[in-house]
Formats: structure tokens, sequence, C-alpha cells
């Protein structure tokens, strides 16, 4: 749903953060995950990095150029459909990427191994899973979905091609030890990267409330019966949680004794919010 230029208001035209520091928001066992990784380079003869294409610049990590970017580096950005996920290309781009690299003490083997990179949550898995039933025919082989920033005890080598016979590394999802800004890692957040109570599904919400309004993406005011478009998180939340049943009661006190009144469940809806943006169901938004 877009409204017409008539129909526009002011929306806030900048988002309060409230003093937040995002270095708390990184997971302090990701820097073993990265030092795995460099251990497993050996192994290795090119890279390929997942990243969200709704954040194309933002919380890309930029310890993956300078610890790994030793080898050839092919940059998928995935959920693109969010995304097509059958990702024919990825293989031809790779042997080529490879055979016109200089592949070191790999010369003589004859297999490719691919070290697969990203962020949390970003979609490694389901590369992986894809790439393997789109070449090998063969199911799920990688874990998909789960709490971001979860590492993965071993980087786990999985089978996608026969010919050429190629391999790609799994590993642990790694944020930049510093992101760049607030609002990067509150972008970060809303794709699933950074886990939701470090941040806060309320200001989540309401961030994404303010990036939807300023894209005009109003998807949410039929899906949640809102009447009209709103800049105010606290009122959205409440349509959100009544239309969903999303409610709790609670005793009031008053003048003539306790009396029950239904309260709307504001971190539930907050989540709803999020769940069903991250879904794709609020409508298609590039958050950079
Ligand atoms: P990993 O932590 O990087 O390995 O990410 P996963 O492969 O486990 O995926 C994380 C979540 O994103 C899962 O819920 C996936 O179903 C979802 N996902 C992955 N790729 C895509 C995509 O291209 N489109 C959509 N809509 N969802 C995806």
């Amino acid at each position: 749903m877009r409204l017409a230029a008539g129909a526009l208001r002011a929306w806030r035209q900048r988002f309060d953060f409230g003093g937040r520091d995002v270095a708390a928001w990184f997971p302090g066992h990701m820097a073993k995950g990265l030092r795995q990784m460099k251990e497993s380079l050996r192994k290795v003869d090119c890279l390929i990095e997942v990243h969200d294409a709704r954040i194309p610049f933002s919380g890309r990590n930029p310890a993956f150029q300078e610890s790994l970017g030793i080898r050839p580096h092919l940059l998928v950005l995935n959920k693109m459909d969010l995304a097509d996920l059958t990702h024919k290309a990825v293989i031809p781009l790779i042997t080529d990427l490879v055979s016109s690299s200089q592949r070191y003490q790999r010369a003589e083997n004859v297999e490719y191994c691919i070290m697969v990179i990203g962020v949390p949550n970003v979609g490694k898995s389901s590369l992986i899973n894809s790439m393997r039933r789109l070449h090998l025919k063969k199911g799920k082989a990688s874990r998909v979905g789960g709490e971001p920033g979860i590492t993965k005890a071993v980087l786990t080598r999985i089978q996608v091609s026969e010919r050429p016979l190629m391999y790609l590394l799994d590993t642990p999802g790694v944020l930049a030890p510093r992101i760049e800004s607030v609002e990067a890692g509150m972008k970060l957040a809303l794709c699933g990267a950074i886990r939701d109570h470090l941040v806060g599904e309320g200001i989540m919400a309401d961030y994404l409330l303010y990036t939807l309004n300023k894209q005009q993406q109003f998807s949410y005011v039929e899906r949640y019966g809102l009447g009209e478009p709103s800049d105010d998180i606290e009122s959205v939340l409440k349509r959100v949680a009544l239309k969903l049943g999303k409610t709790h009661k609670v005793k009031v006190l008053t003048g003539t004794g306790d009396v029950n009144v239904i309260a709307p469940d504001y971190p539930a809806a907050a989540y709803e919010l999020l769940r069903t943006f991250r879904k794709g169901e609020l409508g298609q938004v590039l958050l950079d």
C-alpha cells in the first residue's frame, strides 16, 4: 500500500537512538570463530561472503577482508525475495575465480574447497543446502535457522558438486567487532544478525516503523486494521496486539474497588511486527 502524494505527512526525519551503545551487541565468542576461520584458510581455495540484500552496505564485516582477504572472494547478496534460492550461477563463477587465481600450495589439488562466511543468520546454511540440492540432488547437510550468534563447534565441510568436485566450509556467523554506528547495528538487528534481546524488541519495532513510513511502505496499515499510517509506535503496537489477541488482564485499583482491564502485550506485538517484516510480509524494504 502506497499513499498518493497529497496524503503525505510529516514523518520523523531522524530516529532517536537514545544514546545506545553498539559495543554491547557484539558477542565475545565471535572472535574465536574468526580465529578458527583464519586457521582453516590453508585448506581453502576461495571465499563466498553471504550478505543480506536489504543491507548491501551496513554491517559488512571488514575483518573478513582484512583477515581472510588472501583468497579470491565472491559476494552473494542473499534474501533478494527476499531471494532466488537456486543460485545456479555460483559454481561456474567460483570455478572461473579459482582457475584464474594463484592456488599456492593447493595447485595440485583436484577438489575445490570454498569457505562460506557472513554475519549471523544471513543464509549461509541455506545457500549451501540449496546448492547441494541443485547440483547433487541431495537434501540438507547444514542446519538452517536458530538463534543468531551461536557458534558452530567445527567448520563443517559439505560436498555441493561432483564435477568439479567442490566442498563448502560452513562457518559461524561473525559480526564486525566495531559496528560502524548504532543505526547500522539496528539494521543488522532487524535482519536477524544480532539477538533481539540485546538490542530490545521495542526500539527495533519503532525503528522498523520509522523506516516503513519514510519509504512509504504502508502495507502494515491494512494488515493490522489501523485506518491510517502512524508514526507513533505505541499506538501501532496497541492495534497489533488487539488485532492478534496479544493482550493480558491486569487488575487496576479504583476508588470503588479492583477492576480487570485488558492491556495490550506490547513486547509480543513488537515481536510480531519484527517476525512479519522478516518473512517479507510487510513488503520489500531496502534498509540502506
Ligand atoms: P546462517 O546462520 O547464515 O547459516 O543462516 P541460515 O541459512 O540458518 O538462515 C537464517 C534464516 O534466514 C532461516 O530462517 C532461513 O530460512 C532464512 N533465509 C535464508 N536465506 C533466505 C532467502 O534467500 N530468503 C528468505 N526469505 N529467507 C532466507
